[in-house]
């Protein structure tokens, strides 16, 4: 018999931008649904409606496009395909709440959230176990008793679910191997709380169930979840999914990732000037390896991937090792891709919005050749790239005092008036010119070359400068140096 097809799902609760974690969970599910030729699913889990918002619903569906992590199936409605949201499958969980009291699994539950607290204080002072006392469950409740609502989901009544207790549930976790959980530990958990609302708990099983979820890939903050969703389906009769609690990530000091450690949300990467296709790579390998293998293009990824690649131990995020990648994938990009996505980063950087739409697509490529070579970040490459505009540069201090010395300032002089002279304004003529110069004058080019350099770019690194004298083309350059000529050295 074959085994059916592998259906994986993604499940944020939309209560703030996606973070570096949950975009990792979400690529592993994606890797591996696409790995198995499965199906992968996004469902938004907005249930809670206090700490759900749409605007964080808007920024993962943003994230998960930004990232090219697509989803195979949703709810159609009109346009683009689903997600699926818990918020429209309400009947759905209410439906089940009431099948598994007519069972007789679950029951309903009277206790006020002030009758459960004065409880669990008693029961702390006297020593007791903290879990639900079992209260109504000993009354047998099918139906609210009276005056308190009516039908599941009617105010008044929350529905508990009735564990039965055996011993420990084991499970193998695709990650972690066998984890064993004690039925001791948990109580008779909420369903529906009186509202009519689903718990978390209830929802994801429910939804796990109905839409064929064979493999539970999530992080591993989840694993306490896990056995009161297991009683949940063993209440239900149906078999379990696979589980795989992916470890958590660390920040480089060993401790939890948080904010301390730099941007958590995903697109603020995309806002730092990272590309998508590093951001994915970077994450796809923080806890999952083939070997040494560093950069994957996305079918190598798809190839490669499986959960057994999956580390057990926490995978630390190191922001340097990202910004290595994203240099690699700056380097290898099209010029033509990089044009459109550097656009607000030269804006950003000072460089005048009509300036740049007036330069055409094959100059602006032609720039972005120059340079992407030595970036990590589109904004490093906006910057590094912005004195080839028009506009006014400040020139560094230090490289001024030291190159641009009245001798080499005679030099630039000298050589603007071969310049104006020149048949055309090649990389090729203006360093023949310059090589000429420089024999003449008993210098190594460089002494020509690096005077030039701080006149035109401000700095005393910069990509070769010919190339770049050609892409400013003669009249900038010769405002550059005219304006160069007169900082103080
Ligand atoms: N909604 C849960 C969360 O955002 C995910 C639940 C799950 O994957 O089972 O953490």
């Amino acid at each position: 018999m074959t085994s059916p097809k592998p259906r994986v799902r993604f499940a944020p609760s939309p209560t703030g931008y996606l973070h570096v974690g949950g975009a990792r969970t979400a690529l592993y599910n994606w890797l591996f649904a696409r790995h198995e030729s499965g199906i992968f699913i996004l469902r938004i889990e907005d249930t809670d409606a206090e700490r759900s918002t749409e605007e964080s619903a808007g920024a993962i569906l943003d994230a998960m496009h930004w990232l090219g992590l697509d989803w195979d199936e949703g709810p159609e409605v009109g346009g683009p395909l689903g997600p699926y949201r818990q918020a429209d499958r309400l009947d759905l969980y209410r439906e089940y709440a009431r099948k598994l009291l007519e069972d007789g699994k679950a029951y309903y539950c009277v206790c006020t959230p002030e009758e459960l607290e004065v409880r669990r204080k008693a029961a702390l002072a006297a020593g007791r176990s903290l879990k639900y006392d079992g209260r109504c469950r000993e009354r047998g409740n099918r139906r609210p008793s009276s005056g308190r609502g009516g039908l599941v989901g009617a105010a008044g009544a929350a529905v508990r679910l009735l564990i039965r207790e055996s011993g420990t549930i084991e499970i193998a976790d695709l990650v972690h191997g066998p984890i064993r959980f004690e039925d001791a530990d948990l109580d008779d958990f909420i369903l529906l709380r009186s509202d009519g609302m689903p718990t978390y708990n209830f929802a994801v099983v429910i939804d796990d169930v109905l839409m064929g979820i064979t493999h539970v890939i999530r992080g591993d903050d989840h694993i306490s979840n896990t056995p009161r969703q297991i009683k949940l389906y063993e209440a239900l009769d149906l078999p379990l999914p696979r589980f795989a609690h992916i470890p958590m990530i660390l920040g480089p000091d060993r401790s939890r990732l948080s904010k301390r450690h730099g941007a958590m949300g995903v697109m603020a990467y995309k806002e730092m000037g990272y590309l998508p296709e590093a951001m994915v790579n970077y994450l796809a390998r923080l806890g999952w390896s083939h070997g040494d293998q560093e950069i994957f293009a996305p079918e190598e990824m798809i190839r490669h991937f499986t959960l057994e690649k999956v580390g057990r131990t926490a995978a630390v995020f190191d922001p340097v090792k990202l910004e290595w990648l994203n240099g690699q994938y700056l380097k290898q990009s099209a010029p033509e891709r990089l044009v459109p996505l550097i656009r607000p980063f030269w804006e950003a950087s000072g460089v005048n919005r009509e300036e740049v739409g007036r330069k055409d697509d094959a100059w602006l490529e032609a720039a972005l050749r120059l340079f992407q070579e030595r970036a990590r970040t589109l904004a490093e490459l906006a910057s590094s790239s912005r004195f080839v505009f028009e506009g006014k540069i400040e020139r560094d201090e230090a490289a001024v005092r030291k190159i641009l010395t009245p001798e080499a300032k005679a030099r630039l002089l000298a050589l603007l008036q071969d310049i104006d002279v020149l048949s055309a304004f090649t990389t090729a003529l203006l360093e023949r010119l310059f090589r000429a110069r420089a024999e003449t004058l008993g210098l190594k080019l460089v002494d020509l070359a690096q005077p030039f350099r701080v006149a035109l770019s401000g700095k005393a690194v910069s990509p070769p400068i010919f190339p770049i004298m050609e892409l400013m083309g003669p009249e900038l350059v010769r405002r550059r140096v005219e304006e160069a000529l007169e900082e103080e050295g």
